[in-house]
């Protein structure tokens, strides 16, 4: 299993890191995607890479922490896109939940971000709350602007917790869905109701840990070791073993992010 999205380099796993991959390991949860959140964190994530390559990089500036986005951060990200262990963009996209930054600070560096992983042909980690009808838009003229290839895999919406007309758009847009833990938890219908629904070919898991641990965890530190929770409800929606789920989402996320096999 591929656990697509979690923030490893959080100060949450800073004192037990090696049994948190242990643990992951013996849960068969052997390869990760960490997104970053800020320059800070590229740079922390990119060192666990160094000691553990099976943690894959995406670097990004998330929508909280953009108040200060300039023409200096995106430089520092070019320079850093291209350092080997770098699978994606990200995360990067719209929060007017929380809204820490000003929307318009926030569409400016969303869309200096796509541009760049454009030129980089690297797929994006999207972060969006409640900001769809915002995003939207953007993200088809990201991908109108793409090779052909990259059309192919333009990136996720992680974590997906908006509409199914937000699912069925982004979709057609070619963007896999992520789902995380709130897909395992008791009130969630609406949510399965979508992710029974999204084609096989485009369904990502990920627990965002140390964030959104799912049902029998939930409100602790969330940890990759958890990731077949999602795995296994995800199967139960689609019919299938869990193995069969825990391999084709395996095997997207080798697609989406080009991983080694
Ligand atoms: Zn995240």
């Amino acid at each position: 299993m591929i656990d697509t999205h979690c923030h490893l380099d959080f100060d949450s796993f800073a004192e037990d890191l090696e049994q948190v991959l242990e643990r992951a390991q013996l849960a068969g949860v052997t390869s990760f995607v960490n997104p970053s959140v800020d320059l800070e964190s590229c740079k922390n994530a990119l060192s666990l890479y160094r000691r553990w390559p099976q943690v894959h990089v995406a670097i990004g500036i998330h929508p909280n922490s953009c108040q200060d986005f300039d023409d200096s951060s995106l430089e520092r990200l070019r320079e850093l896109a291209c350092q080997p262990g770098i699978v994606a963009i990200g995360e990067i996209g719209l929060d007017y939940y929380r809204n820490r930054c000003p929307p318009e600070t926030q569409r400016r560096a969303l869309r200096s971000q796509l541009r760049l992983a454009a030129e980089c042909a690297l797929p994006v980690i999207i972060h969006n709350r409640e900001a769809a009808e915002d995003l939207l838009p953007i993200l088809a003229e990201h991908a109108r602007s793409l090779s052909p290839a990259m059309r192919e895999r333009p990136g996720v919406l992680h974590s997906f917790s908006a509409s199914a007309e937000v699912a069925w758009q982004a979709l057609k847009l070619g963007y896999f869905l992520g789902f995380t833990g709130p897909v395992t938890f008791r009130k969630a219908e609406e949510l399965r109701g979508i992710a029974r629904q999204v084609p096989p070919d485009r369904l990502l898991v990920e627990t965002d840990a140390p964030f959104l641990a799912p049902t029998p965890r939930r409100g602790k530190r969330n940890e990759p070791a958890w990731l077949p929770y999602i795995v296994d409800r995800l199967a139960g929606l689609h019919a299938v073993s869990t193995e069969k789920m825990a391999q084709l989402t395996a095997d997207n996320a080798g697609m989406l992010f080009n991983l080694p096999l």
